[in-house]
Formats: C-alpha cells, structure tokens, sequence
C-alpha cells in the first residue's frame, strides 16, 4: 500500500499548494476525455509549472510506487488519460509556455501543456506555418498531440506529429530528465530515442518541451469539391492530382454519400456543394507559393481531371468565403456523426485500395444484424485512415459486439485497428489483431524496462500480463 499521507505530504512540499489540486477542488475536466467512454476521480491533480518539478513528483510517487496518468487537454478519444480510481493526475496545463520561435532554423521551442492553436498562431506571427491540425486544436496540446502521433487534415503533405518533431525534453517514471531538445534535422548518433515517447499514450515517460519544426507559410490555397462514380476513380484522382499539382496537393478527404447524407440532414447551416445522388464526394485543396498562378492552374488541373472522367462534377471555390464554405462541408462530417446515439466511432487504417472493400463489408455486416443502423464513412484517403460511425439502429449494442465486428474486417485487410487516435483502454485488447506477438513482447519489454514499477498509465496501450 501507498503510504498517501507521507506521499501527500512530500508533494505538497514540492510544488506549494497551488499545484496540488485534491476532494473537491478537482472538476469533472479531470474525470474523463471526449469520447465519454470511462471516469475515474484522481485522488490528486499534480500541476507542475518547470521541468524539475515534473522530475520531483515523478521521483516521489515511484519512490512510493504511486501510479500516476498524464493529462493534457483531454480531448483523447480512446481514455488513455482517464484517471483510475486512485490514480494521480499529472496535468501539464501549468507547462503552457511557447520559450522561442527561431527563425533561422524555423523551429519552435513549446513546453507540453501549449495548446495547438497557440502554436499555430506563434508560427504564424513569425511568418511561418505549423501544419498540424486537429478540430480540437484550442485545447488539444503539444504533449498530447506528440503522445497520440496526432494525425488530421494535412497529413498527406505535411506527415503526422511525429514528423514535425526535431528534439523532445522527457522525464522518466523515475524522475531522470532525458534533454534531446535538439535542433538538428539530421541525427543519426545512436537510437532516436525521442520515438519512443511519441505515441506511447504516456506510458513511457512523460513529455515535457518539444522542439517542432516549421514549414514555409502557404501563400495560395485552392479547394475544390468533387463528387466520384466509384472508390477506384478517386484512387486514380488522387494519384492525378499528386503529379499534376507538383507536391502542392495538401488535403484529399472522402465522404462516403451515407456521411453526406447526414450532413445534409443533420447540419441544416450547411448548403450542399454538389446533390447527395453521387456514391462519393471528396474535398481537395493545395497549397502553394504564387498567389497569382496557382488558383488558374488548380483549376486548369481539375478540369483534366474532368475531361479524363476522374471526376463526375467539381465545385472550385473562388474566394476566401467559398474555400471556407467547402471546408465547413468536411469539418459538419464531424459534427454531424456526433448527432448518432448511441455513437460508436471507429479510426482505421489500411492499404488504400482495401479502403472501399473495406467499407463495403463493414456495411453489410452492421446492416445485415442491424437494418435501421445509420453509417457514416469518412476519412483521410490519402493517408488510408478511415473513420466509420453509427449508431448500430438505436439498439444499446455492446461495444464490443460492434467493435468485433469491425476489426475482424481490418484483420482480414492487414489494417491497423487505430490509426491516429491511439489505444488508451479502449482498443487494448485488439491489439493483438494488428500486431504480431513478438512486437507485444518487444513493447513490454520496453514498458519493464522504462518504467520497471508500472507507475505510469498502467494498464493502456499494453497489458502487462
Ligand atoms: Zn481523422
């Protein structure tokens, strides 16, 4: 047992009584992410303001063999930061600070608790653009997009956290301060130990400053949203558009017309850009440096792309109103799952051309068991990351009824059972259906090796047993 007194009382010694939060000074914000899924109180709610007093609590609850969860801005979707009864919450909300944006080098120095949007925002202000986005980007922060390898929107140009990262400041479950915020892009002195932390749900150190890299700001962008006659036309769209576009294709978003539909009737503000009789819809939009050229080009490109009959029909937006327009169709795709009660989401990977098999199937199943079950199929294509929703027809079906069903089909494609929300609680036990016995060996082995008394996030991402 935890002698919680002694351990109280060492902790109240070392961050003052402003960074320790206990009984009812701690709000439900500490409880449970977006998703809903799980609660659990903590018992405290440790907020460490410097890297040394992260490195203190970490020295005192492994002294007292006292688990301790990483908390951001939970807005996880898989409860890797959900508190278990008796755990203690460790928030990075007090490490909010953005130390340098180095111009030079284009990187930024951020400490974990920032929040996306202010690093978007910093970047921004010094001409330079952070390409990461999420839609919970105003409080969603680095240390958690850098523990779920965030995915989103522009990955497909840009890559995933993990590769916007120079260097990484990680304390251990011991409290030993490992400092790899490096700067340099080439670093190939021994291991990259900083992949070990990114997307490990917290389980094996906790991050606390990060070294991002910055991209060039886009001085063009140019969307345009086009209904397909088929999955294997928008393979072949995108494959178009990758060449013809020269590097500037940024985003590549489907929906499939069971997800449209939902907008159109769930998210009545939004004015359908094409009619709902199309089996999908996709948005593009590029990026680009000439702001006189690239919009005539992008058209140029799109009409091709109709002329070859890689498109059905095609919406340019032609303002900065109109992009914003089309991008609301996306983003209501979102909103508009989240009307389905009861919600069961999934996030899905896969090779891209197993994507609309993929889907089919899943339908069929979930509407053969279910036949009043609404769908919605969304998703990343260029990146092969699917997200599929419903509602299983109302019915209060187990989760893990629906969730056997829709993994068995992404074992059978090879996919991966999460492709950019994580593990966390919920996904834990089909790991296995993505990865091999000897990688789980392998990453228990690094969990013992890492944090030899279990202290951190016990019991996500890997069961120890
Ligand atoms: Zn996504």
């Amino acid at each position: 047992m935890v002698d919680q007194d002694a351990l109280h009382q060492a902790l109240v010694g070392a961050l003052g009584a402003a960074g320790v939060l206990e009984g009812d000074d701690i709000g439900p914000a500490y409880f449970e992410d977006i998703s809903h899924e799980r609660s659990g109180r903590p018992w405290l709610v440790l907020r460490p303001s410097s890297t040394a007093e992260v490195a203190q609590c970490l020295r005192l609850c492994h002294r007292y063999g006292q688990a301790v969860v990483p908390q951001g801005g939970m807005t996880g979707l898989v409860s890797a930061g959900v508190p278990i009864d008796g755990e203690v919450a460790l928030s990075t909300q007090r490490l909010a600070r953005i130390e340098e944006v180095d111009a030079s080098n284009a990187t930024i120095t951020a400490q974990a608790g920032v929040t996306l949007q202010q690093v978007q925002e910093a970047a921004d202000a010094a001409g330079y653009f952070f390409p990461l986005d999420i839609g919970s980007r105003g409080s969603c922060t680095v240390g958690g997009n850098l523990s779920t390898n965030a995915g989103g929107n522009r990955v497909l140009r840009y890559g995933m956290m993990r590769d916007l990262v120079l260097g990484l400041e990680v304390v251990l479950a011991d409290g030993t301060v490992i400092d790899g915020t490096h700067k340099m892009v080439k670093n190939n002195a021994g291991y990259d130990l900083k992949h070990l932390f990114i997307g490990a749900e917290g389980t094996l150190g906790v991050i606390t400053r990060a070294v991002l890299r910055l991209h060039p700001k886009p001085m063009s962008q140019a969307v345009a949203f086009c209904s397909l006659p088929d999955f294997g036309t928008g393979i072949r769209l995108l494959r178009y558009l990758e060449g013809a576009l020269g590097g500037r294709l940024s985003a590549f978003e489907a929906i499939w017309h069971n997800a449209y539909q939902l907008v159109l009737d769930g998210v009545p503000r939004v004015r359908p850009p094409l009619p709902s009789k199309n089996p999908f819809y996709v948005l593009v939009e590029s990026l680009g440096a000439d702001p006189l050229h690239d919009g005539e080009q992008f058209e140029q490109v799109l009409h091709q792309a109709l002329a070859q009959g890689l498109v059905q029909d095609v919406v340019v937006g032609r303002s900065e109103r109109e992009v914003r327009a089309l991008w609301e169709v996306r983003d209501a795709v979102s909103e508009a799952v989240l009307k389905l009660d009861p919600f069961l989401s999934f996030d899905v990977s896969m090779p891209v051309d197993c994507m609309e098999p993929f889907a089919r199937d899943v339908i069929e199943r979930i509407g053969a068991r279910w036949p009043e079950a609404r769908i919605g199929v969304f998703g990343h294509v260029g990146d092969g990351n699917l997200h599929l929703v419903t509602d299983a027809g109302g019915h209060a079906t187990p989760r893990a009824v629906m969730d056997e069903l829709v993994y068995d089909a992404t074992r059978a494609v090879r996919g991966s059972v999460s492709a950019e929300h994580g593990i966390g609680f919920q996904k834990r036990g089909w790991l296995r259906y993505t990865r091999s016995d000897e990688e789980i060996a392998l990453m228990r082995l690094l969990k013992r090796s890492l944090d030899p008394k279990g202290i951190l996030s016990p019991g996500r991402v890997v069961d120890m047993v």
